[in-house]
């Protein structure tokens, strides 16, 4: 056993007595260069002129790691955020030119049903239903919109839960509500917001009518912070300056979250999907506003980049809350490999994979990995879950398109099956 004194000795190694040291400042280390001061700042400086501009920064991955991303989802899939008609193009045409070609793809990749979520309301609702939900039944479910410049008028309530009816009864799925309310909606010169009292009979009728709200809230968390070399998805706002929400700061995303529980918690009769998982880069919180909110739920759409990079929480949010999560891409018209990444995300246990083109992740530079979600809340996930939002029966489907999605893993009972929509407005809803 060494005594303290011992210790001390060896830790003054190399010793010869107490007091011996020699006099003077201590040698310089090996990584001290006297006199090299001005080759130090040359060196950087021709560094800096080296060093390529971020925009031209495109790192290849030299990870060498088995891949196994899957080409069809494995059970009939529902994706429940995609974008068909034409308002989010920005040359008026529709999404998709080739409708039949679409629904031959989606056989492919074993894709039961598109929500498309461009139905906006009146004519333009009718001509989303006839080209997409009445031309191939089962294939596809339509939301309407609100027209928010009927606020300005007076009785405005009414009026709006007059065109959620109409809309209903000619066949919308649900009710589409994109963040512009919560950001830029004004009415009588003022902000209007999801918890604004002449928005409570909508929400109520919606919950009447059987069918989901879908909400996009807020934006990704880093648009609240500055476009400055610490944000993490820099290149993006750079790139779209327009993203950025930084004027209203970080509160402001606290306060739009807020808004949106409260009206989620004082309609408990209606059912929410908060769009791209809502608060992707907090899964702790996002899982605590699940728990207190049977009446939630989420799509993951355009979150893969922020889901697939905490693989671990994500799977757990998953597993705690498997009827209240929902598969979807965000997709305008039709991209296959947008699809494969989510199969890959959402099936797979592959690491350090690319969310997006690897030469440009504009939403964040960093690789995400799958979640290798066991087969029960796979099905849950992609499929069941949207049909119970939906109303759908389970097997609609499958008796009408004999050769389309197919599901290996089908067994008899599986599949939630929701109650159908109720028809409180007294019309006639599509069939499924
Ligand atoms: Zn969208």
């Amino acid at each position: 056993m060494t005594s303290g004194a011992d210790r001390v000795a060896n830790c003054q190694q190399p010793s010869e007595a107490p007091g011996d040291e020699l006099d003077g400042p201590c040698p310089a280390g090996p990584y001290r260069r006297r006199g090299w001061a001005p080759l130090v700042r040359v060196r950087q400086a021709a560094w800096r002129l080296r060093t390529p501009p971020l925009w031209a920064y495109g790192p290849r991955s030299t990870l060498e790691a088995p891949a196994t991303g899957p080409a069809r989802a494995a059970v009939p899939a529902v994706d429940f955020h995609t974008h068909l008609g034409r308002w989010t193009s920005a040359s008026g045409r529709w999404q998709v030119q080739d409708v039949g070609e679409l629904v031959a793809s989606l056989d492919a990749m074993n894709i039961e049903r598109l929500v498309n979520l461009d139905g906006r309301w009146g004519r333009e609702l009718e001509e989303n239903l006839d080209r997409y939900d009445r031309a191939h039944p089962g294939r596809f479910a339509t939301f309407c919109h609100l027209d928010w410049r009927l606020l300005e008028l007076r009785d405005c309530e009414a009026r709006l839960v007059r065109s959620l009816q109409r809309s209903v009864d000619a066949g919308a799925r649900g009710l589409k509500v994109w963040k512009d309310l919560g950001l830029w909606v004004r009415a009588q010169g003022r902000r209007v917001r999801l918890d604004d009292p002449r928005l409570g009979p909508v929400w109520a009728a919606a919950g009447d009518a059987g069918i989901p709200v879908l909400a996009h809230v807020a934006d990704p968390v880093a648009f609240f912070h500055p476009a400055d070399r610490h944000n993490e998805r820099l290149e993006e706002m750079l790139r779209y300056p327009r993203l950025s929400r930084h004027s209203g700061g970080i509160d402001e995303f606290r306060r739009l979250l807020d808004i949106l529980e409260r009206v989620v918690s004082s309609n408990p009769g209606t059912s929410f999907v908060a769009a791209h998982a809502c608060y992707a880069e907090n899964l702790a919180y996002l899982s605590s506003m699940l728990r207190r909110h049977p009446n939630l739920s989420i799509d993951i759409s355009a979150a893969a980049n922020s889901i697939g990079r905490q693989p671990r929480a994500a799977r757990d949010l998953a597993l705690r809350h498997p009827d209240r999560v929902l598969f979807g891409t965000d997709t305008l018209g039709f991209n296959p490999d947008s699809l494969r990444t989510y199969f890959r995300l959402l099936e797979t246990a592959d690491e350090a994979f690319p969310y997006a083109d690897e030469r440009r992740p504009w939403s964040g530079r960093w690789p995400i990995y799958g979640l290798d979600l066991p087969a029960p809340v796979l099905r849950q996930v992609y499929r069941d879950n949207a049909r119970r939002l939906l109303g759908l029966r389970a097997a609609a489907h499958a008796a009408t398109h004999a050769g389309g999605p197919s599901d290996p893993t089908a067994s008899a009972g599986s599949g939630a099956v929701g109650s159908s929509a109720r028809d409180v407005f007294g019309g006639t809803r599509a069939a499924p």
